[in-house]
């Protein structure tokens, strides 16, 4: 099937007046999933992103599929349990879900020896696997080491998962466009009338629909004021950031977990390709438009890094990337605002935040659920969301431009082939040959 430049031409050509059930604002993870589900559904939708799939926070994540050791010691048992359901679903169905094995080190700023090993011992037990923790003492040689534990879980292309299932939503009968913003929704006559603006050529549009997701992650309040709504007070906003360094002076068996000896913040040094990126950070932001790492951020995590790997230095940093968790809830410290998610409803639009790349398929069920009473309608969320397409042995960039709806260089580099977030020079090399296919398909060429 083609999802291509020329699929989003045609499909804006007859966008105007058009009736959908379902307009959901938004491509990131949580938006995908929803279409997956409603289209895996007959429900007729619209998905737009004002940038690219997956070009919010959910291409700008850490990359773990994970139930989150730290949630588990702020004594988040049920939201950890859940977290690790889904993992294991998610490794045992998509290739591009792997295990990765971290080691988790020990030293004057980390937990102690005894804690750690209970809360692996009970990681592993609500994993669904009774594994006891082991105990070694090499491997690293820093200023006080004094050993490690391994344990197992996941790690992904976030930007791939939003992709593939924003191509199954298609596949299932969807109509799904970037670089398409929704600017303005108004109530008409039973309907919301959402007017859109063409980010990438020119052109606004008007559709109705009986109900609008607002899946717009950390712009979820821009979102409610279009529509005249009351913001969301409790919505905070918390950029994490990480830095891409190269691989070499890092001599990584395993993946690493580490506590900053700054502030005893739990940190990841995670391999990928000829990389390896290290994060994150946790702060404050106001505008959901920070994605951008800003010097105390880089000068944070090299500080962090340098006190486990003391000879990486600044010259070994490739590149940086940010993100912007939406999250749900009040206090000062936003490692301690919680990660589970909130649904909110205010007329005609449902508003989501606080979804996690890893449990990315129970929220879409849970929130279909209540679209389809919104709809009247007894939808059936049973092992929905799937995953249905698949590159499956083709060329990854033929299928980014012609079946993933690639439209520009950096969408392929960073949201599709991930050479951004996996290659030291970014993806620089392979520019001209993706602009030709790009220029080509259009017809620019
Ligand atoms: C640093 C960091 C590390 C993380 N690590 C992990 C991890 O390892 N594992 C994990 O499970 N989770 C992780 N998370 C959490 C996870 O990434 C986010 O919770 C999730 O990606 C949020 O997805 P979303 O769909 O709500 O938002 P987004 O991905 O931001 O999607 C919202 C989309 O809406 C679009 N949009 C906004 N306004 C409009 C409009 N008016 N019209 C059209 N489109 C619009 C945006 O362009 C955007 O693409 C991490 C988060 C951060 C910040």
């Amino acid at each position: 099937m083609e999802f291509s430049y020329l699929t989003r031409k045609n499909d804006l050509k007859n966008l105007n007046g058009k009736e959908y059930e379902v307009v959901i604002v938004g491509g990131g993870i949580v938006g995908a999933g929803i279409a997956n589900v409603l289209s895996a559904n007959g429900i007729k939708i619209l998905l737009i992103d004002k940038g690219d799939f997956a070009s919010g926070t959910s291409s700008n994540s850490s990359k773990l599929i994970h139930g989150g050791l730290r949630y588990l010691a702020q004594g988040h048992l049920l939201l950890t349990r859940e977290l690790l359901k889904e993992r294991n679903y998610l490794l045992k169905n998509l290739d591009f879900v792997s295990r990765m094995k971290f080691d988790i080190l020990i030293d004057d700023s980390s937990w102690s020896r005894s804690s750690l090993y209970f809360g692996l011992f009970l990681y592993n037990l609500l994993g669904g696997k009774i594994e006891f923790p082991r105990f070694k003492r090499d491997g690293y040689s820093y200023d006080g080491y004094r050993g490690h534990f391994t344990y197992e879980d996941a790690s992904t292309d976030d930007a791939l998962l939003v992709v593939h299932n924003v191509v199954s939503a298609v596949m299932q009968g969807a109509t799904a466009i970037n670089y398409l913003e929704a600017t303005e929704f108004k109530d008409v006559e039973g309907r919301v009338e959402t007017k859109l603006v063409d980010r990438l050529e020119e052109g606004s549009f008007h559709v109705k629909s009986k109900i609008v997701v607002n899946a717009a992650g950390p712009w979820v309040n821009a979102a409610l004021k279009g529509y005249g709504s009351r913001k969301i007070d409790d919505l905070r906003l918390s950029k994490g950031s990480h830095l891409i360094l190269k691989k070499d002076k890092f001599n990584l068996k395993n993946a690493v977990a580490f506590r900053s000896h700054l502030d005893r913040r739990q940190m990841f040094i995670i391999p990928k390709g000829d990389v390896v990126i290290v994060g994150t950070t946790d702060k404050f932001v106001d505008s959901p438009n920070s994605f951008v790492m800003d010097d105390e951020e880089e000068e944070y995590i090299v500080d962090s890094v340098r006190k486990v790997f003391p000879n990486v230095g600044e010259e070994d940093v490739v590149g940086s990337y940010s993100g912007i968790r939406p999250l749900y809830g009040s206090g000062d410290d936003p490692g301690r605002v919680t990660r589970d998610f909130h649904i909110g409803k205010s007329g005609k639009m449902i508003t989501i935040m606080g979804v996690k790349i890893t449990n990315y398929r129970s929220a879409s069920r849970k929130i279909c659920r209540q679209i389809g009473e919104m709809l009247n309608k007894s939808l059936n969320v049973r092992d929905l969301p799937r995953v249905e397409y698949s590159r499956s042995g083709r060329d990854p960039l033929e299928c980014a431009v012609m079946h993933e709806c690639a439209l520009t260089v950096e969408d392929v580099v960073r949201r599709r082939l991930g050479y951004y977030y996996s290659t030291t020079d970014q993806g620089q090399k392979e520019t001209s040959s993706i602009k030709e296919l790009l220029e080509r398909v259009s017809g620019k060429h």
